[in-house]
């Protein structure tokens, strides 16, 4: 496949950066990751204004204006001919000698690959995914999407080894704060779909994003707050999402059955009309 380092296509086996990135050496760094469907970038819009507040709040400047980062998002998906995948974009703050202090004149590095996967028909859509629950490790400004991500690389590991396909981070007061990689939703029993707030707690997810907005367009109702990994277990659906994976009805948390155990009807018709918006807005 075909991969985009410092302004160069290149195949990916070639793709290569210095061991002096300071991506490498501190994960000095930030990135975004769009979908792709029938050939097209989902929500992209979304995607990239949240790798301008992610570069900003690192005072880190994009080495390309975001219109070229659209067209070379747009090159890698047509150059690998991606219908269904994703697509990766990282800007780090460039090779340096190792100090902790900012470089001064220092290009950032910025690399960009595309990648095929089965999103539309997911298996994980139809039986819906198993969960666990893990502390949150993480920093406290959680709110930047940093490549720093050791944190999260282990809990998903401890999913794995649980049999679980993601893991769900508790804060110390016992509440979630987010998934390894998506935002975690719940539905109670009197039919409130429940989200915790955008904070430095967690990531504001673009897909979270969409769909509460489409929830309020169908007068469902909805409230940010904190919730418990007792509440969760409660509830009478849970799901996830992410950019890859949409929306995916959760069925069990640590073991115990979440509704009926089985896909809820909420979260299925969530993820139809996220599938919709999707399609509808993709570029
Ligand atoms: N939370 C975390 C920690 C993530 O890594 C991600 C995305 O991978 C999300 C939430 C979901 O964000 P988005 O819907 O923008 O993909």
């Amino acid at each position: 496949s075909i991969a985009y380092v410092n302004g160069a296509y290149t195949p990916l086996e070639d793709a290569r950066v210095s061991i002096l990135d300071r991506g490498f050496l501190f994960a000095d760094g930030v990135y975004e990751v769009a979908a792709v469907i029938d050939g097209r970038l989902i929500d992209n819009e979304a995607h990239l204004a949240r790798l301008e507040r992610s570069l900003a709040e690192l005072r880190l400047e994009s080495p390309v204006t975001m219109a070229e980062m659209v067209e070379i998002e747009r090159a890698l998906v047509t150059r690998n001919g991606i219908t269904e995948g994703l697509v990766y974009l990282q800007v780090t703050r460039g090779a340096a000698d190792r100090d902790f202090s900012f470089p001064r004149g220092v290009r950032p590095t910025l690399v960009a690959f595309a990648q095929k996967k089965n999103i539309l028909a997911s298996p994980a859509a139809q039986t819906g995914v198993k969960v666990i629950t893990v502390p949150d490790l993480r920093w406290s400004r959680r709110d930047i999407k940093s490549v720093a991500l050791l944190a999260q690389v282990l809990a998903k590991q401890a999913a794995t080894e649980a049999g679980c396909q993601e893991a769900w981070m508790v804060d110390a007061d016992g509440f979630v704060t987010e998934g390894s990689s998506s935002t975690a939703f719940i539905i109670t029993r009197a039919g409130v779909i429940v989200t915790r707030p955008n904070s430095s707690a967690i990531l504001p997810g673009c897909t979270r994003r969409a769909v509460m907005a489409l929830a309020a367009e169908q007068r469902l109702s909805v409230e940010e707050r904190a919730f418990s990994v007792d509440e969760a277990k409660a509830a009478a659906e849970a799901f996830l999402t992410s950019a890859s994976n949409l929306v995916l009805p959760v069925v069990e948390i640590d073991g115990s059955p979440i509704g009926a155990g089985v896909p809820g009807d909420s979260a299925k018709r969530l993820r139809a009309l996220y599938l919709d918006f999707a399609r509808a807005t993709a570029v």
